[in-house]
């Protein structure tokens, strides 16, 4: 086997994947006899191989893009990730494709943030570099970013734990969500804040009749 010169990857292996194994939000890595490692949701920690459904690695991330009932999953983060079924990974190299497939960029993420000083983008240097139709979130006061945070980066909507924050709003509590963690406002969120700024733009604007 070839040295793993991944240091995110090296530090995963580092964790303990024997008996109940790590938990990657929804996913469960453990190791498997005969193979180095299995993936499985963590809904299904405890049925039996036999009755979980096999898949490719290659199919995961297809399998990462559907919710049970077939809706798209544009937040990969998202606690909807189907169960189910079952993944069996060679090496080190082939963990971290499926990990990628499943949860891009979080095994790097993850890693950063056991750093002294994560690096971390809070809202205000994020909007402020925005450019073109994202210019506009920077108008957001703090009250008005936490109200988008409550509904985009809520448990029930994304499993990583927000570590970036506006003045006055605390990040999200490391029991609240997965070791995932939320580095700066992803895509999603920073659409949301667009579609926030530009109704509050909007309704400041007087209707025509009380401009005298
Ligand atoms: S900004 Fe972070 S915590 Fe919020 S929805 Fe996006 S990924 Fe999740």
């Amino acid at each position: 086997m070839s040295p793993i010169t991944n240091p995110a990857l090296n530090a995963l292996l580092a964790e303990s994947l024997d008996g109940d194994g790590f938990v990657l939000a929804q996913v469960l890595l453990r190791h498997s006899t005969g193979v180095a490692f299995e993936l499985r949701h963590v809904a299904d920690s405890t049925t039996p191989a036999a009755q979980l459904r096999p898949v490719k690695l290659s199919e995961l991330r297809n399998l990462a893009q559907f919710t049970v009932a077939g809706e798209f999953r544009p937040l990969k983060s998202a606690p909807t990730l189907v169960p189910g079924w079952r993944a069996l990974a060679a090496d080190p190299a082939s963990l971290e494709s499926a990990l990628n497939q499943l949860y891009p960029g979080a095994l790097v993420d993850w890693f950063a943030a056991r750093h002294a000083v994560p690096p971390v983008t809070h809202y205000r240097e994020f909007a402020g570099r925005q450019t073109g139709m994202y210019q506009v979130t920077a108008t957001l006061d703090d009250r008005r970013v936490g109200e988008v945070i409550a509904a985009t980066c809520a448990p029930t909507a994304c499993l990583k734990r927000r570590l970036w924050t506006v003045e006055g709003m605390a990040v999200d509590p490391s029991a609240t969500k997965s070791c995932i963690p939320c580095l700066e406002p992803c895509a999603l969120f920073l659409d949301a804040a667009r579609r926030a700024a530009r109704r509050d733009s909007v309704l400041a604007v007087p209707p025509a009749n009380a401009l005298g």
